[in-house]
């Protein structure tokens, strides 16, 4: 038995054979052609076969993995469309006379390679994209197809690394889960394994998948384990592992469109945290009464630039309409701290997470957040919304924004853009600092959502991101309990209500503790609002 370890990037159990996959390692030859336009003809007949491949593509994603995760293949066909690439592969066949694959394979590579030196994290991970597209490219033009069907039965993929196409194309009901020598977390083929919810590990620690073709393999997404050839012990205690997580599952869906109310009849918000609209779908999916807490900044950390007010009215609006009259609380802009983006150019600090971060760019950088607002209220139109402050601190603060919004509103007003006027202001209580003064902060908003991660690193001085000091950390600290407690108290005082967004929220040993405390809801991530719902069920 062979034991691999590697990054998990979806949390699932699935035993199968394993297929090496060499996708897309096809070799190119060059040779000297005579007549160029009628190699640039071919060339461009493959890729207005390529462009109509990829809107297929593109409408087969938006079926089965949602929009989110579709838009990759919008922007291949776009990389195919773009003019620099095309006069590139264009100009190699008419100079250098050489073969329409030839070139695509050329050009392919030098973009990228000029992503791959670019600064952003982003940017640089689109050098497989254009890789992809390249591909795809030269396979249209030899006629060869994608072979994503050479499989009868369902298989565990293993890849040096996948691409996004590669992972869409594979027949979804023949692919148990892959794993990659390559990869990251942020790129759109691990995107696609979560959306598609299938087990998946990245990065694993091999020299050679190619070795393990046909081999037996148990992929352990929860613990982040591949076993190959297993022996009978271990096969047989995960056999009877994933026999008991489905039958699990299948239990729970018992619970969609039951009410999530405790014993003694007390009703409960469950919602989720979502970062982006594939979250937003399996929330739907798993019956989420409402988004507790919409993380705005990923919108941020996926771009290479500032998204526009446009492109951000369009990504609310979305998650507004996907959860109908559902409430959505879109938190605003927390950037800062482990969450840094390039365009944002903000300097290196000591202590980055006491820094300058969240709340404090938008008050003191009044551009940025003046569009984000602008966003959320036109697209506050569109659905229930509430919007939430990351990180305050002091009543200041609130009346600060407070003003801003005004700002805003009145602009909004004179250009005759539609908003909302009367949109739920709520803020996060994860400082100490306002948990400590939530009496008087209770009386300036509509409600509170008790933010534990970062609670209780401000808490415990014990900062989050740091293994070494997992063993300093306790996550039931007496201390955070007061202040959550505390909070509670002085939102209820004033007859509003409070939820907790934090991990402590989906930590079933304190659920119910945290509702005899007076939590009127509890945001936790989709996939385990129905045990949530099961857990507070029965307390
Ligand atoms: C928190 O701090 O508990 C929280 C929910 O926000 P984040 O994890 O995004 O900092
Ligand atoms: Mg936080």
């Amino acid at each position: 038995m062979v034991t691999l370890y590697g990054e998990s990037v979806y949390k699932d159990i699935c035993i199968g054979k394993l297929s090496y996959y060499g996708g897309k390692e096809s070799t190119v030859t060059q040779y000297q052609i005579e007549d160029s336009d009628s190699e640039i003809a071919n060339y461009k007949e493959a890729s207005q076969k390529a462009v109509e491949q990829l809107k297929m593509l593109y409408d087969k994603a938006i079926r089965e993995v949602g929009e989110d995760s579709a838009a990759i293949f919008e922007a291949h066909r776009m990389m195919l469309e773009d003019s620099e690439y095309q006069k590139a592969i264009e100009t190699l066949i008419s100079t250098e006379k050489v073969n329409a694959a030839y070139a695509i394979s050329v050009t392919g590579k030098k973009f990228a390679k000029m992503f791959q030196n670019m600064d952003n994290d982003y940017m640089r991970e689109r050098a497989v994209d254009v890789q992809d597209v390249s591909d795809r490219l030269i396979k249209t033009l030899s006629n060869e197809t994608l072979d994503g069907n050479k499989f009868d039965e369902p298989v565990i993929i293993a890849a040096r690394d996948l691409t996004p196409s590669d992972t869409l194309q594979f027949p979804k009901e023949k692919l148990l889960g892959f794993m990659l020598e390559q990869g990251s977390a942020n790129s759109h083929t691990a995107i696609l394994a979560r959306s598609m919810g299938i087990p998946a590990l990245i990065s694993v620690q091999t020299l050679c998948m190619e070795k393990y073709d046909g081999h037996q393999a148990i992929l352990d997404g929860e613990n982040s384990v591949v076993y190959i050839d297993p022996d009978e012990e271990t096969f047989s205690e995960y056999e009877k592992k994933v026999a008991e997580l489905s039958k699990k599952k299948k239990k729970l869906q018992s619970l969609k469109g039951k009410e999530t109310i405790t014993r003694s009849g007390r009703k409960i918000r469950l919602y989720a945290n979502a970062g982006n609209l594939m979250d937003v779908d399996n929330a739907v999916e798993n019956d989420a009464e409402g988004i507790g807490l919409f993380r705005s900044e990923f919108l941020y950390l996926e771009n290479s630039d500032f998204p526009t007010e446009e492109q951000q009215f369009e990504a609310y609006k979305q998650v507004l309409e996907k959860m109908g009259d559902r409430q959505v609380i879109i938190r605003t802009l927390d950037i800062g701290a482990d969450k840094k983006t390039d365009y944002f150019k903000l300097d290196d600090e000591e202590n980055p997470a006491m820094g300058y971060r969240a709340l404090r760019i938008c008050l003191t950088r009044p551009e940025i957040f003046k569009t984000q607002l602008r966003a959320l209220y036109r697209a506050g139109c569109y659905g229930n919304l509430a919007i939430m402050i990351p990180m305050v601190i002091s009543l200041e603060e609130i009346q600060m924004v407070r003003e801003i919004i005004l700002q805003v509103q009145q602009e909004l007003k004179q250009e005759g853009k539609p908003y909302k006027e009367n949109v739920e202001l709520g803020i996060m209580i994860e400082t100490p600092a306002a948990a400590l003064i939530s009496d008087k902060l209770a009386k300036e908003v509509d409600f509170f959502s008790i933010g534990t991660n970062d609670l209780s690193q401000y808490t415990m001085a014990i900062d989050r991101q740091n293994q070494n000091l997992q063993h300093f950390f306790n996550p039931h600290h007496e201390a955070v309990f007061k202040l959550i407690e505390m909070s509670i108290q002085a939102i209820h005082n004033e007859g509003k209500w409070v939820g907790i967004c934090g991990e402590l929220g989906a930590d079933f040993d304190v659920t119910q503790k945290l509702i005899e405390m007076g939590i009127d809801e509890f945001s936790v991530s989709p996939g385990i609002l129905l045990e949530m719902r099961k857990k507070i069920r029965e307390s």
